[in-house]
């Protein structure tokens, strides 16, 4: 599919999960905090091109008006400021998109191509398209667990791992480690599987609300003994906060690629258990992206993370 789209008649700067430098257009792979740094409440600066359900968690978050925001889905393309741009789905958290950007403008760069893989989980479903990025320029590349010794189970076995841990919970309380966006899966499968919706903060309840995942979670803490909260407000509860002997006296459970290096721990009596659960590539996987696509450059927006 092939789209023109034109937003008044200059030409200028394209960014990606950037929003504090001045551009014509910004490009944001997905909702994650880090790649929307500069990003705030009132934006007025530009356009910003996402997925239609980035741009749900971002009208619902920051209220950028929907005017500005253009949306393209896994492989479309669109022609805009001297560059064509193309997006894949990226098999991270929902709305997650990889870039492609041919400039076509005449000048040193005419016919460069760069891509902008935002965080990304290869799978079979990328490797038919693996293709389409071969010989680029630059990849600016997600190498969050560029290090031999992480190395993940499919999704679904550490999904059921988590599920596994929790049972062992017998209705007691017991906590999961999320974001506000991304690990919905394991959310979605731990709600099917216990028959009963997941305890979210309000600000995660809205983003589950804005892509139509409502009625897996909760805001209300009597309909469940299931609760998640971000990983380090489970590992470090605050002694002043109302949750602190609720969390301390209950049964945590954190999915997280870092689970390789990490060991099950007791934390002042209460047992944190980690399950190797991840949405970026360990690195095997990062390792066959890099073969397969052979980029002249890769740059690594990670690093100093
Ligand atoms: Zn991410």
């Amino acid at each position: 599919m092939f789209i023109v789209v034109r937003w008044g008649f200059f030409m200028g700067k394209i960014v990606v999960d950037r929003f504090n430098v001045k551009a014509s257009l910004y490009l944001l792979t997905h909702a994650h905090t880090d790649h929307m740094r500069g990003l705030r409440k009132g934006w007025s600066k530009g356009p910003i091109l996402c997925s239609e359900e980035t741009g749900r968690v971002i009208q619902a978050l920051y209220g950028v008006p929907k005017s500005l925001i253009p949306t393209i889905a896994p492989g479309e393309e669109i022609k805009v400021f001297g560059a064509v741009i193309k997006a894949y789905d990226a098999n991270h958290c929902p709305g997650a998109l990889m870039f492609k950007v041919e400039r076509e403008e005449e000048g040193d760069d005419k016919g460069k191509v760069e891509v902008y893989t935002g965080d990304f989980r290869l799978n079979d479903r990328m490797r038919g398209i693996l293709h389409e990025f071969e010989g680029a320029d630059v990849c600016y590349l997600d190498m969050t667990y560029n290090n031999p010794c992480f190395m993940f189970p499919p999704q679904s076995h550490a999904i059921q791992q988590v599920i596994e841990v929790l049972e062992t919970c017998e209705g007691k309380d017991s906590f999961v480690g999320i974001y506000n966006i991304g690990k919905n899966k394991v959310v979605k499968a731990v709600s099917k599987h216990f028959g009963v919706p997941v305890y979210v903060p309000e600000r995660t309840y809205r983003v589950y609300q804005a892509l139509d995942m409502g009625e897996i979670v909760t805001k209300n803490m009597e309909d469940t003994c299931i609760s998640a909260y971000s990983r380090g407000f489970l590992e470090k509860p605050k002694v002043d906060s109302p949750l602190f002997y609720k969390i301390s006296m209950g049964y945590t459970v954190i999915p997280t690629g870092w689970a390789c290096i990490m060991k099950p721990r007791n934390r002042r009596g209460r047992r944190i258990e980690y399950v190797a659960y991840s949405e970026h590539n360990d690195y095997y996987e990062l390792q066959e992206f890099i073969k397969t696509i052979k980029p002249k450059k890769i740059v690594n927006f990670h690093r100093g993370k």
